[in-house]
């Protein structure tokens, strides 16, 4: 890269003193021609002025404001010299004509191709008129007799063809120097300026950013992640991941999750997503990872759910006792007509049947409620779906709902074992095969289907019914909504329960006055296996058996 002028200038100056040091120690040294010149005692006075002169320069240096002006002073101040030197060490007979070309060198080098040309120029006229003036003879240095017109016309032509050679060479290259290193500095300014803006960029990030590298060693750690985590700056640099997050286990996964660490003013819960940082070739190189305190958000959200449930048991207090208090005035009324003992054996036989079937229901609801809010471990164990569901079929044609009117077919794919607890599940298949009869009062069809995934497998109950307004589809799952005049509305929240444990969800579509379509879609074992810490053989003595 090239120097700034300042400092290319005093290059200039200490390469003259030494120049000049050179030149005057060498006359001595090797004793050669010193006393052949015309003016060799001028000569070394000439040679300690300049010496001088390069010091005045250098005690200037400091002082001058427009140093490209005191480059052109100096090197001009050269130009000069060396024609005086060349003068007195023999005009066309010098040894030092040389010297001109290096000083147009230096000019182009030191200013720029201008320059060099301007100082070429000025030793062009200068060493043409003193050439001239030796041969008239007018400067008083002599030259020897077979010197001709013509050699001192080819001398001042070849010189001049050189210094502008020198000059047009010296300032091609000087130029292409100068853009490049221009460049660089352009480049160089621009990476700082990145780098400035990168190092501000993850300053002010308002979340907590650390990224490490492929040992898990912390390289980045910004202000906010040293707010965050309590930890400081240079003590994070000496840490691993997972001891800033011990919640971490080495290396990694990429993905979000929240953990707990421990600081100095108790527990925070952090809200982490990490990625792996990876190569141009895709290899990975470490992780990055951002994160927040979400410990206010935690605590919020944990209030919400606990006013959420306390609303929930208040509601699901007062909707039991609605359905209570019908079953019990009818029952309050028939026992206050048996009492006043005013009737026929008829009607107290009817009154009697009221009072038991009211009692029956009261039953119902309070067994059909318990199993909602008291439900029982789930049992997994590995079974025939298509044989419960051929169970429940058989069930519902045997229960007190008309299915005569109703045909049920089944679609069932090949599969047909799962891992699940054969006993809820038969629950909830009768409850939506009991809702979808139901919804079909004047008959109808239900398709009930089965299709199997690699890791899950869908079970469908669809029928041709009235189907489900669709302002009534978010409460339907709700306790003891029901549009029924006997029902207890619990059915479909215990199934939906159920299908929770297992890990699976159900969906319903509905066209009012078409029909409705209940999904469940399950997992087919894996995740229920691994929930019981049990392999598949263990859960699975034999494959043809059911459990
Ligand atoms: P219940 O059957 O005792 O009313 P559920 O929880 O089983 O209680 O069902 C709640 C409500 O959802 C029903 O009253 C009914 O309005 C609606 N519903 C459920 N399944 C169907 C269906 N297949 N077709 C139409 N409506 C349905
Ligand atoms: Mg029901």
């Amino acid at each position: 890269m090239l120097q700034p002028l300042l400092k290319r200038l005093k290059a200039l100056i200490v390469f003259r003193v030494f120049f000049v040091i050179l030149l005057a120690g060498s006359f001595y040294l090797f004793d050669i021609g010193f006393l052949k010149l015309p003016y060799p005692r001028v000569l070394l006075y000439f040679l300690a002025s300049l010496c001088l002169l390069s010091f005045l320069y250098a005690s200037l240096l400091s002082r001058i404001k427009n140093v490209r002006a005191f480059a052109y002073v100096q090197l001009s101040i050269d130009a000069l010299s060396v024609i005086v030197l060349i003068f007195l060490t023999g005009g066309i007979q010098s040894w030092f004509s040389s010297i001109m070309l290096i000083t147009v060198m230096a000019s182009a080098i030191i200013l720029n191709k201008k320059a060099g040309y301007i100082v070429a120029t000025i030793f062009s006229i200068l060493y043409g008129l003193m050439i001239d003036m030796q041969f008239y003879r007018v400067i008083p240095i002599t030259y020897e007799l077979t010197w001709t017109a013509k050699d001192f016309l080819y001398n001042i032509f070849t010189h001049i063809c050189a210094l502008y050679l020198t000059a047009y060479l010296t300032g091609h290259l000087s130029s292409g120097l100068e853009s490049a290193s221009q460049k660089l500095e352009e480049k160089d300014s621009d990476l700082k300026d990145l780098t400035l803006f990168n190092r501000n960029l993850i300053e002010s990030l308002p979340s907590g950013l650390l990224t490490t590298d492929g040992s898990g060693k912390i390289l980045i750690f910004n202000r906010a992640a040293e707010q965050i985590t309590g930890i400081s700056r240079t003590s994070a640099m000496r840490q691993h991941i997972t001891e800033v997050f011990p919640f971490l286990a080495f290396p990694v996964v990429a993905g979000r999750r929240d953990g707990i660490i421990r600081r100095n003013d108790g527990m925070k819960t952090i809200g982490l997503t990490i990625s792996a940082t990876t190569d141009s070739e895709g290899n990975r190189t470490g992780d990055i990872c951002v994160f927040q305190d979400i410990t206010q958000l935690k605590n919020l959200e944990a209030e919400l759910k606990h006013k959420e449930t306390l609303a929930a048991i208040g509601e699901l207090s007062a909707n039991m006792a609605h359905e209570i208090r019908n079953p019990l005035a009818s029952l309050k009324g028939s026992v206050e007509m048996l009492k006043e003992g005013i009737l026929t054996g008829d009607q107290r036989e009817k009154l009697m049947n009221i009072a038991i079937s009211e009692m029956d229901r009261l039953n119902k609801i309070i067994s059909d409620f318990l199993s909602y809010s008291r439900p029982q471990r789930t049992e997994f164990s590995w079974f025939d779906l298509h044989q419960v569901l051929d169970e429940t079929v058989e069930l519902m044609k045997n229960s007190v709902i008309r299915t005569d009117c109703v045909t049920i077919q089944k679609d069932f794919s090949d599969q047909n074992r799962i891992c699940a607890d054969p006993h809820k599940l038969r629950q909830v298949f009768l409850n939506l095969g009991i809702n979808a009869i139901e919804s079909m009062p004047e008959g109808g069809k239900l398709t009930i289907g089965t299709t199997q995934g690699s890791h899950a497998v869908t079970i469908s109950f669809k029928d041709s019914g009235v189907g489900i307004p669709p302002e009534n589809m978010r409460e339907i799952f709700y306790p003891f909504f029901t549009t029924k005049d006997t029902g207890t509305g619990l059915g479909l929240s215990i199934a939906y329960r159920i299908v929770e444990e297992h890990h699976g969800t159900i969906n319903v579509t509905s066209a009012p006055g078409q029909g409705t379509t209940f999904q469940i879609i399950l997992p087919i074992g894996a995740t229920n296996a691994a929930m019981k810490g049990k392999t598949k053989q263990e859960l699975e003595p034999s494959k043809n058996g059911r459990t």
